[in-house]
């Protein structure tokens, strides 16, 4: 891969590193990485579970803090590494290099680890690289090609307590290493909280690099496109950096934390509290998104965004029909549909495609191919829009530290499965035929809410299509929806207050939308394992 591709823009002269680089084959398809996204928690299964089998049991709880200290400190010099140049290097990409590795590991102290990570094109994230380097050599392992095999070789040097794991700001990492791997981590010195014990002036590695070895790292790689292959020789240089100096940070630091000790007429605390920061970033358990009642509330700028019922409705539509897709295909949910755009989506309330097509302003490659099913999720959403109504009440009362409370009433109970507003007429007058309350919502007022009871619906023929398949495959029933709950009677009509009449439109569309989601669904059922419906 040349470098152009890598620093795809210029800015000022300087080349920017692409975050995404669009070109890029999935590595889950390529190497066949298979990822369990279903909307259930993540099962750590290489963890012993307590007695009540409620609890996932860490093999640190076993150990001492106390033991990872080194009681030879002050024989102890520090270790100057080699130049990056004059260091063997491997790139780690079959099974027999990946032995060999272990085999290496198995006969050090202490070595170093980093990870690169991808979370843009997958939907939890996903492990683009493992850097380790011991006192003497730097490695790279790529972690696509060897994905299976990286738990199995690597797993009990991680977990090993008498070997020494060195590395930075690591708690995305820990959880990374579960998550892909299923590798905790015991004997780990944070040397970003050793730089937070020694009350460093800044906690990043590029200052630690500077300040301890004199080297300027250059950090604009931090934020690339990590699953490019073959790794660009600048990307490789910057992965080793990463790695390649920190065993003679942690040396030095020890020292350092030993002085300042000696300093305040202390014992080792300062070194025991860095141990002890370690031991609780290795302690987090990684845990898997789940989409539920409530998530379209912690999207960013919804509870402070002075939205109304509408609004909110068409957010958890749009949530849900988002999540569904990234879980489906391994995408980020903000792949999908960014935050930004959902809230813009939101404000403005198109209903059709027209509209909607006006309103984005950047290519959107999953709306583009799903602009009907979109509009159909909007739709229904505003039909949807009285149940939201508590919440915007809720927002509207909002205190800190309240809110939960507040909106957790409104919250349908799990299980209760979403029904679309054409599917579920049909749905409800097979079952009961009681009266209905019917609340009408003015688009362009959606404040003013009209409630008409005793609304007669016998002749509205929109639900002919809704069978009990079609209403299974609208959105999946995974955990508590923001819908209203089957029990109750109300209905939302939508009044067309703009001059465009949508009719013809909005039949062809919703054809469109059941062919769609029929083709997501066998898509999807091909996909085994992915959703879990
Ligand atoms: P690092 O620990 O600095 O090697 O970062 C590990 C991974 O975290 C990178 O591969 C990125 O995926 C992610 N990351 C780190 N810094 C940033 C940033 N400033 N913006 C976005 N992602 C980042
Ligand atoms: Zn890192
Ligand atoms: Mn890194």
């Amino acid at each position: 891969m040349e470098e152009d591709s890598v620093a795809s823009w210029k800015h000022h002269g300087k080349a920017k590193v692409s975050f995404h680089v669009a070109t890029i084959n999935k590595p889950q398809e390529e190497f066949k990485i298979l990822v369990d996204n279903a909307n259930k928690p993540f099962d750590h299964v290489f963890l012993e579970r307590s007695e009540d089998g409620l609890r996932f049991i860490h093999p640190l709880e076993k150990l001492s803090v106390v033991d990872f200290v080194d009681q030879n400190l002050i024989e102890r010099k520090p270790v100057k590494p080699l130049p990056l140049e004059e260091t063997p290097f491997k790139i780690v990409e079959d099974v027999k290099d990946l032995k060999e590795l272990a085999a290496t590991l198995q006969s050090v102290e202490e070595f170093a680890v980093d990870l690169e990570h991808n979370q843009y094109r997958s939907f939890q994230g996903l492990t683009c690289l493992m850097q380790i380097s011991t006192r003497t050599e730097d490695y790279i392992v790529d972690t696509f090609k060897l994905w299976d095999h990286i738990g199995p070789y690597l797993r009990e040097l991680f977990k090993d307590p008498k070997k020494k794991k060195v590395m930075h700001g690591a708690d995305r990492d820990i959880i990374w290493l579960q998550r892909d791997f299923g590798i905790y981590v015991c004997n780990l010195f944070d040397t970003g909280q050793a730089s937070r014990v020694l009350k460093l002036e800044r906690k990043s590695l590029e200052f630690l690099l500077k300040h301890y070895c004199g080297v300027a790292a250059n950090k604009e790689y931090q934020n690339a496109d990590w699953r490019i292959r073959p790794l660009p020789d600048v990307m490789t240089r910057y992965a080793r950096e990463d790695t390649h100096y920190l065993l003679y940070i942690y040396d030095v630091m020890q020292i350092d934390l030993h002085i300042m000790a000696k300093e305040n007429e202390q014992s080792d605390s300062p070194l025991i509290e860095v141990y002890k920061r370690s031991y609780d970033v290795c302690m987090q358990l990684y845990e898997k998104e789940l989409l539920t009642g409530d998530s379209y509330l912690h999207v960013h700028g919804v509870q402070t965004g002075h939205l109304n019922a509408v609004q909110l409705a068409i957010i958890a539509g749009l949530c849900e029909w988002r999540d569904q897709i990234a879980r489906a295909d391994d995408e980020s949910t903000g792949y999908v549909l960014p935050n930004k755009t959902l809230i813009d989506i939101a404000k403005d309330m198109p209903i059709n495609v027209g509209q909607l097509r006006r309103l984005l302003k950047s290519k959107h490659p999953y709306i583009e191919r799903n602009f009907d099913a979109v509009i159909s999720v909007i739709r229904r959403a505003m039909q949807n829009a009285a149940a939201f109504e508590p919440v915007v009440q809720s927002l509207k009362d909002w205190r800190p530290g309240t809110v939960e409370k507040n909106i957790k009433p409104m919250i349908e109970k799990p299980g209760t499965e979403f029904t679309a507003y054409t599917k579920k007429r049909k749905f409800e007058s097979e079952l009961s035929n009681k009266a209905k309350e019917v609340v009408k919502v003015s688009k362009s007022k959606p404040d003013n809410v009209i409630v008409l009871d005793d609304y007669d619906d016998t002749d509205e023929q929109s639900w002919e299509r809704g069978d009990a398949s079609n209403r299974a495959l609208e959105m999946p029933s995974k955990g508590s929806m923001t819908q209203v709950p089957h029990t109750s009677s109300t209905e939302i009509v939508v009044i067309e207050d703009d001059d465009e009449s949508e009719n013809d439109s909005e039949s062809r569309e919703d054809e469109d939308m059941i062919r769609r989601s029929e083709k997501h669904r066998r898509f999807m059922s091909l996909k085994r394992g992915f959703l879990n419906i």
